[in-house]
């Protein structure tokens, strides 16, 4: 039996405006996994509303940060006690092979504890000391929340991007309109309904299922909006953006990457062997951080490339629900003949390919939107499958002759989100990684984003940070408050400048 959704708008579950509905399927067998209301502009005016009504007039706002920071880690209990039950719909929805999927929980879980405390941690109102001029005063500067934001979300990690995008928000005083991607939106209606335990003010979180270009483009234009929070592709990114410019939102971009991850000459093939496989292909490589790129000396070429497809072809492909499960399906047949078109491509272009390339054909796989981890090599940084975001199992192999080329490689590219680099010599690694013009570096690591670390894009990647207390004020507009403390007349900054005294008569009467 199909599982039904409505949406949450003002702390209830309504049917869509239009009573219109749309499923999800399960990537590995194409079965028919939810039914959910189908969202579009008056639902989404409805949900700003209710948002608007929340932050104006609710308490939420105006809340002590220990008080909204009690909410916030009650959801979080709420999450890890349901994690096991709500684990194989989020490997249903999305694809996500259990283990992923239990990572994710766990997570999100503690990811969203984090930015509860950041409520009660954040200086929502601090005195700005020494300020002589322009006058004698004392000043105030105050983090104040934003106000409505919309916050519109991908399908790669449907739980862990609801808590990214609503746990600071929350945290700073804001109400929301949360988007889920229409590929995935289970999870993110499940933590509705947690959201409605813990007992959230009506019209705090609202969350509206629906398709990008219905719900996720009325929520951009809504002039009632304040801030819109997106992680998505670099072009829908840079749309929302323009879209954005009506009423000036405040915007948060998290977007596309090619991320490299660079070889160095004395890295140990222990673990920089089986870590740049985990960096191309952790999630079927529709991570944004994806080590795609993999940049590795050319002196030392043959070595790195057979050890890399050994080890590629033992990962294995199955049913996401296996817990032996290391690959599992693409999220869409959409997404599938992406992936595939890329790899013709790659092909066209010259690149060699030394593993994969193809939907796989055995037994169980039939169904699933599969594509073997392919590995090229022999590629030029100026292919199209160097330049483009693939987001699927897909791996370049670029050899480098001098570390100063590796860095210009690295660095060619329209996006900054991450990279990686390995080495025996740490210092080496690190002067390397202050060179890579991105958000994020690991030395002989990948993938590990720490909540309390900023996460972001440099260049086409995006636009702020997430995680850490940078993930707090981008929620918050900054006020400055000076108040006076001369309080005479004759020793104000303006008496003998704008107004003179020798002309000037105050009038009492
Ligand atoms: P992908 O190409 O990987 O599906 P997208 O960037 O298209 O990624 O989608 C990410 C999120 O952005 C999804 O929630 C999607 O519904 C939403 N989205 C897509 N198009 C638009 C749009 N024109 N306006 C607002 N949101 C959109």
């Amino acid at each position: 039996m199909t599982r039904d959704y409505q949406l949450f708008i003002n702390g209830e579950f309504v049917p869509a405006v239009s009573g219109e509905t749309f499923e999800s399927i399960n990537p590995y067998n194409q079965e028919v996994v939810a039914c959910f209301a189908r969202g579009k502009d008056a639902d989404i005016d409805k949900a700003v509303k209710a948002a608007r009504k929340a932050f104006e007039e609710g308490p939420w706002s105006r809340l002590s940060g220990q008080e909204r920071c009690d909410y916030i880690i009650n959801l979080a209990d709420k999450i890890s006690e349901k994690s096991k039950e709500l684990l194989p719909f989020e490997v249903a929805d999305s694809g996500s092979t259990f283990k992923k999927a239990k990572g994710d929980f766990w997570l999100a879980a503690n990811q969203l504890k984090y930015f509860g405390h950041l409520a009660t941690t954040t200086k929502f109102e601090e005195i700005l000391e020494d300020l002589s001029k322009p006058g004698v005063s004392k000043n105030y500067l105050l983090r104040e929340p934003i106000g409505v934001c919309g916050q519109i979300i991908p399908w790669n990690f449907p739980l862990m991007m609801a808590i990214w995008k609503l746990g600071p928000a929350l945290a700073a005083g804001c109400t929301v309109v949360l988007k889920p991607a229409e590929e995935t939106p289970l999870s993110a209606m499940e933590l509705a309904k947690l959201i409605q335990e813990v007992g959230f003010p009506p019209g705090v979180v609202n969350i509206v299922t629906g398709y990008g270009e219905e719900a996720g483009a009325a929520l951009v234009a809504h002039p009632n909006v304040d801030k819109v929070a997106f992680t998505g592709s670099t072009e829908i990114g840079r749309h929302i953006m323009s879209e954005a410019a009506c009423n000036m939102k405040r915007v948060t971009l998290e977007c596309g990457g090619k991320s490299a991850n660079i070889i160095l000459e004395d890295a140990d093939p222990d673990i920089a062997i089986d870590g740049s496989l985990y960096a191309a292909f952790f999630h079927g490589g529709q991570c944004c951080t994806a080590g795609s790129r993999l940049l590795i000396p050319a002196s030392q070429k043959e070595q790195w490339v057979e050890q890399l497809v050994e080890r590629a072809r033992q990962i294995q492909l199955g049913n996401p629900m296996d817990k032996n499960t290391d690959l599992g399906p693409l999220v869409s047949q959409k997404q599938l003949n992406r992936v595939l078109s890329y790899i013709e491509k790659g092909k066209s272009e010259g690149a060699k390919l030394l593993l994969g390339g193809q939907k796989p054909s055995s037994e169980g796989l039939e169904k699933g939107f599969f594509v073997e981890p392919t590995i090229f090599g022999e590629v030029n940084n100026k292919m199209t499958i160097a330049q483009e975001e693939i987001f699927g199992p897909v791996l370049s192999i670029i050899p480098y002759q001098t570390e100063a080329e590796a860095v210009q490689i690295a660095n060619d590219s329209i996006y900054g989100l991450a990279g990686g680099v390995w080495g025996r010599d740490t210092e080496r690694a690190f002067a390397m990684a202050k060179q890579l013009r991105t958000g994020t570096v690991w030395v002989n690591e990948y993938h590990l984003i720490s909540e309390k670390a900023p996460f972001g894009g440099y260049k086409q990647s995006g636009i702020g940070r997430e995680m850490g207390p940078e993930s707090l004020y981008e929620y918050t507009e900054t006020k400055h408050i000076y108040v006076d403390e001369l309080g005479s007349r004759e020793k104000k900054f303006w008496y003998d400048t704008l107004i003179k005294p020798s002309s000037y008569s105050a009038t009492t009467s």
